[in-house]
């Protein structure tokens, strides 16, 4: 059995490293040479990729913003899963918005806009505080410009026309007063079934994850099934296979849907510790149609991404319930690095762990990790 992955960056090889013990030999498509490699030392395996679709038996993501030529090349195969209608939902903000839209899921207020002076109408219908999202190619809170004063629009209006908005129009969104942030991964199969995951909480820095903790604290049996009922609603519209992220404001009793992403996700790296099957197993088991596995939490769990950095001592490892997942990249400005993964028999301990475990770490890299730790205890 062979999957190939679209993108060989960390994603892939923590697939890769799950479709071991499967059986399931995973490798990478490099999107830039159309080449296939291994997915953790990416050295060429093939570099004819017809070929390569062809002798393998599935082909996934582990990105939305897979050039769409090869997803085009490898929708004509009935091999892709998720579908590539599925995939352009999480590349592109405006279907995102038209689908959620279509299967009643509540998200974030918003305008589209595809001529700069529309800005105006977004003030007037949306408030001054705004979110502004490029509707393609943005991640990690790249291609986003904030308004919280009506005082900036000018000024915006004037970095923004240099865009094309007519090929890539932007995404303006009511900066929402939220209460945390929550994501939900949940897996579906080739005949329909479906299994969640316990909704994650994550804390983000400058618009990226720092830091998960799961099962998300005090979250009620009847906001998790809302959750859930968001998932199942979205994973059925699209007819979806594999593993599917989504990311959610939660405003007291309610969830707003933030974004999609499908495939794989940084919030369920918890997973590989904290819960029975991983989430890359799940993804591979479920576009090989294989039976899934179970996504109960089996201890609470905490994420901490190694962000823009590699100088800390791996003694760290030391903690017990603590594991270092490496990417083996070179170190560049917010450049996820690695994860560290850590489990506990409760909150308290999690937070004393946490404690523990910033005392490895150089602390500018890792704002959110003492606030949570102090939090959990
Ligand atoms: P990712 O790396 O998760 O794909 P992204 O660049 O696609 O990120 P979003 O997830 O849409 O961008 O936004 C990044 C962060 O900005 C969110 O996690 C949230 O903290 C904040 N944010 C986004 N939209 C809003 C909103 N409407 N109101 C308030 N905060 C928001
Ligand atoms: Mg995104
Ligand atoms: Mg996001």
């Amino acid at each position: 059995m062979r999957v190939l992955v679209y993108g060989s960056g960390q994603l892939a090889q923590m697939m890769y490293l799950a479709g071991c013990p499967l059986g399931i030999d995973v490798q990478a498509v490099d999107v830039n040479s159309d080449t296939i490699v291994h997915p953790v030392n990416k050295t060429l395996l093939e570099s004819n990729l017809e070929l390569a679709i062809e002798s393998a038996d599935a082909l996934t993501v582990e990105f939305e913003h897979v050039p769409e030529r090869l997803l085009e090349q490898a929708a004509k195969t009935s091999k892709l899963m998720p579908s590539i209608e599925a995939i352009l939902v999480g590349a592109d903000r405006v279907r995102e918005k038209r689908l959620l839209d279509r299967l009643s899921v509540p998200n974030c207020l918003y305008q589209i806009v595809s001529d700069i002076e529309q800005l105006d109408e977004c003030v007037a219908k949306l408030g001054d505080k705004l979110i502004i999202k490029a509707s393609r190619d943005g991640y990690d809170g790249y291609g986003q410009w904030r308004m919280t004063d009506i005082a900036q629009l000018d000024e915006l209006k004037k970095a923004l026309s240099a865009l094309d908005l007519n090929a890539v129009p932007l995404v303006v969104e009511k900066m929402l007063q939220f209460d945390r942030e929550l994501s939900l991964i949940g897996v579906r199969g080739k005949k329909g079934e479906i299994k969640i995951y316990p909704l994650t909480e994550n804390l983000h820095h400058q618009g990226q994850l720092h830091v998960s903790v799961a099962p998300a604290l005090d979250i009620s049996p009847a906001l998790q099934s809302e959750a859930e009922n968001i998932f199942t609603t979205l994973a059925e519209g699209m007819e979806y296979i594999g593993v599917l992220a989504v990311e959610m404001f939660q405003c007291g009793n309610t969830l707003l849907v933030n974004e999609l992403a499908p495939r794989v996700h940084n919030s369920g790296h918890w997973t590989l510790s904290g819960s029975d099957t991983s989430q890359f197993e799940n993804h591979l088991r479920a576009v090989a149609g294989l039976p899934l596995g179970d996504t109960v939490a089996k201890q609470p769990s905490a994420m901490v991404n190694i962000i823009g950095c590699c100088s800390f001592s791996r003694d760290l490892l030391s903690i017990p319930g603590c594991h270092l997942h490496w990417y083996g990249k070179s170190v560049r400005d917010k450049r996820k690095m690695g994860h560290i993964n850590v489990t506990a028999d409760s909150y308290i301990s999690l937070g004393e762990k946490l404690e523990q475990l910033a005392q490895y770490l150089p602390l500018e890299y890792f704002p959110k990790l003492l606030k949570e730790a102090a939090r959990l205890k």
